[in-house]
């Protein structure tokens, strides 16, 4: 038989437990950080892995899309023109992103 006192140190189930953590979480992260600005958490245009890889492909010879990181077909070549540097624009067959690099000689 179990008492009225033995009831409050019963454990709740797991779910009661999980929401309220849960809820207790998100109070907290709130109350820390005002409101949700996702541009802080992720990273907008090329970073350093995708650079690494660029210094690499030109080690290779190839070109690797910034997107869908797969290589990428040279589209383009507008040759040096007075101080104008050479432009090789590229492509890539996955996801139809263009990119231009100019090339310094
Ligand atoms: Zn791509």
């Amino acid at each position: 038989m179990i008492r009225a006192a033995d009831k409050m140190f019963l454990p709740a189930p797991a779910s009661r437990i999980w929401d309220h953590a849960w809820s207790l979480w998100r109070a907290l992260m709130a109350a820390i950080s005002g409101r949700y600005r996702p541009e802080l958490h992720y990273m907008r245009g090329p970073g350093p892995k995708w650079r690494e890889k660029q210094i690499r492909a030109e080690d290779d010879g190839q070109t690797y899309c910034p997107s869908c990181n797969v290589a990428m077909v040279l589209e383009r070549v507008a040759p040096k023109l007075g101080p104008l540097p050479e432009l090789r624009t590229y492509k890539c067959l996955k996801c139809g992103n263009v990119v231009s690099y100019e090339i310094e000689r």
